[in-house]
């Protein structure tokens, strides 16, 4: 008996419920939108949570934040429509700012308490040579409401939430941007689901750069699916919450 035996690689085809927290508007899609659609396609519900506001991607800086927010928000529900998301909660702090950690970790422990997912997708904090502070902290503190959602003594931003939720399995928190991948997703039959998703995101790219992208996710999806019998691929580190402490 191993304790892989005990805490095997949760498998993420069985995904239900899925929650994607995401530091930025585009994230979710630029990583995992192949994996995403093959499970909304297998019958699981996405929602997504992004924590920043994106405000310093927009392109066109003659935009008042108002109307940059809105033109963030068309491309996300266009890709959700592609996708197949179910709901977008946004949290709306602000983009490579200072904010509090401890906010973020009691705003994401509210959505993973509301919505109960079984999956929580969202980037890999110890991914070396990261320097976007959004990332790192999107991945910690949603890798902490994770593991924190059973312990109701803990509170989130919402107390209604709090005193509602009766406790519920997580089965596997899948994370994306990772050098250490477990899981490499087969994503050739939803990978034009996936480009025509980014390509979407038309707020924060230039066309060059937006085409540039498009080569980077061709060329290391390829890389990624070296030695598969398949074209296209996402790598995930997917593991158990209570493989998410002490090296379990
Ligand atoms: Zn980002």
């Amino acid at each position: 008996m191993t304790v892989e035996t005990i805490l095997p690689t949760p498998d993420v085809y069985s995904a239900k419920r899925i929650l994607c927290v995401q530091p930025h508007y585009d994230d979710n899609d630029i990583a995992a939108a192949g994996v995403l659609k093959r499970l909304q396609q297998n019958g699981a519900e996405i929602f997504y949570l992004t924590v920043t506001n994106d405000l310093m991607g927009v392109i066109d800086h003659s935009l008042s934040p108002e109307a940059a927010a809105e033109a963030l928000k068309r491309d996300q529900f266009t890709v959700g429509k592609i996708i197949g998301v179910k709901e977008q909660y946004w949290l709306g702090y602000p983009d490579a700012g200072k904010y509090d950690t401890f906010d973020v970790r009691r705003d994401v422990l509210k959505y993973i308490r509301l919505i109960r997912p079984d999956f929580v997708f969202t980037p890999d904090p110890w991914l070396t040579y990261e320097a976007h502070r959004d990332h790192i902290q999107t991945g910690l503190t949603t890798a902490e409401a994770v593991m924190f959602a059973g312990l109701t003594k803990i509170a989130s931003s919402d107390p209604a939430v709090d005193s509602a939720y009766e406790g519920h399995d997580i089965l596997g928190v899948a994370f994306y941007y990772t050098r250490e991948p477990n899981t490499i997703a087969d994503i050739t039959s939803t990978w034009d689901d996936k480009i025509a998703s980014v390509r979407c995101y038309q707020a924060q790219f230039e066309p060059d750069d937006m085409d540039m992208l498009v080569m980077a996710l061709d060329m290391k999806s390829h890389q990624v699916a070296a030695g598969m019998d398949f074209e296209h691929s996402e790598p995930f580190k997917v593991l158990h919450p209570q493989s998410l402490h002490c090296g379990f």
